[in-house]
């Protein structure tokens, strides 16, 4: 492997050339079922047609101009997520870290313009994940992403896991607000119980902070609903988005209300590609696949068919795998091996999964998965928990 590429990440020996819907074709011949989707990025599988088509005729119509102009399909595209959502209003970016850092700056600007430039502090949960730039790893919290990169940026309480007393205990006269994935993805496909949500934003109603919740990864359809935060019905004042907001082009989004955005005005935030005509004709031609009608209902019968199969397997392989987690296409497996040795085993029987936190096995398909697919996964699966007994067996 070069070391012209940074070597940041354990990359697997093989590339992926090509894909079409929920496969790819790796390059020692191989055709893999993809049920990582580039970490729940494409949504909409590997080279949708819309997304295709859209792509090519943006691409000879218009790629970037600046945000120092209008930009027509940036404003459709932010009042259809308005329309769609509990926000007012959309600032683009190109990841989820942007648009965490939007977020989190967005909170503390807004108790700024709110006569309270002392409140600056949010809290956060343990297992939590929220991207690798300096404000987002001192948000997640996790050592491992901190250590060694310099003091840590001020002004992020952790608090355990969806522990509302806690919550309550650590406000404080400089707490901004509380952060928060509705269900984590990195930290294992943790769902926040929606009596948890909900007591967060009565804690925020009645201290007069903000929350903002983090659907990078559980957004977009993915749980079977647009938004995560829709199942319990709690919204928040601000949310970031990200992944598959732009089913594999780089794109991210941080929603708000208008109160909460109330701080952000002209040159308090910028992006020089954020929100640019050929990302935003994308991220419009993912929202028409998603909202039509249909979709969604799709995504949560993948799901319900998803979760019978692997109980089937949870049964039959007790020594190997735990419980099944997480909410329509965001599931995990827990593991009583470890999680990587059954991502390689999943991925040496041709299924790309993602492990994940607390020992967990993320399977994160496209939403546009089959039945059949859905059942040859399972197969393959299956056929990985059966060598990694057999290896145990003989070790
Ligand atoms: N927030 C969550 C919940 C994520 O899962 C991720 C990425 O995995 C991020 C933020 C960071 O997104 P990005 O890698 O696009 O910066």
């Amino acid at each position: 492997m070069t070391q012209a590429v940074l070597p940041t990440y354990n990359r697997t020996a093989f590339s992926i050339e090509s894909g079409d819907g929920a496969w790819v074709k790796a390059s020692d011949g191989r055709t893999l079922l993809d049920f990582g989707a580039g970490i729940a990025v494409n949504s909409l599988g590997h080279c949708h047609p819309h997304l295709v088509e859209t792509l090519k005729n943006q691409a000879e119509k218009l790629w970037h101009t600046s945000n120092l102009y209008r930009i027509p399909e940036g404003e459709r595209f932010a009042e259809r997520l308005c329309e769609a959502t509990f926000a007012d209003t959309v600032f683009f970016t190109n990841s989820g870290g942007e648009a965490l850092e939007c977020s989190i700056k967005m909170a503390r600007k807004y108790q700024a313009a709110s006569g309270h430039p002392e409140k600056f502090r949010l809290i956060t949960f343990a297992g939590a994940f929220h991207g690798r730039t300096l404000a987002t790893i001192a948000a997640g919290g996790q050592h491992k992403y901190i250590e060694g990169f310099g003091p840590a940026v001020e002004g992020f309480d952790q608090v355990p896991f969806a522990d509302l007393e806690a919550v309550e205990q650590a406000i404080g006269p400089e707490t901004a607000g509380i952060l928060i994935e509705p269900i984590q993805g990195e930290g294992g496909i943790r769902t926040v119980p929606g009596k948890c949500l909900k007591g967060l934003r009565e804690l925020c109603d009645r201290h007069g902070l903000v929350l903002v919740y983090d659907e990078v990864q559980c957004g977009m359809g993915r749980t079977g609903k647009l938004f995560a935060y829709q199942h319990s019905g709690v919204a928040p004042d601000i949310m970031a988005s990200a992944k598959g907001i732009g089913g594999g082009f780089p794109m991210g989004a941080c929603l708000a209300t208008s109160e909460a955005a109330k701080g952000m005005v002209a040159g308090s935030h910028g992006s020089t590609y954020g929100g640019n005509p050929l990302a935003m004709a994308i991220g419009n031609a993912v929202l028409d696949v998603i909202l039509e009608d249909g979709f969604l209902d799709h995504v949560n019968q993948m799901s319900l068919l998803l979760t019978q199969k692997l109980a089937g397997l949870t049964d039959e392989f007790p020594d190997i795998l735990g419980g099944v987690r997480g909410k329509g296409l965001m599931m995990g497996l827990e593991c009583k091996v470890a999680n990587t040795d059954m991502q390689a085993a999943c991925v040496a029987n041709d299924l790309l999964v993602v492990a994940a936190g607390d020992n967990v096995l993320r399977l994160l398909p496209p939403l546009i998965i089959t039945a059949d697919e859905v059942s040859q996964a399972v197969t393959r699966i299956e056929a990985a928990c059966r060598q990694l007994r057999s290896s145990s067996a003989t070790a």
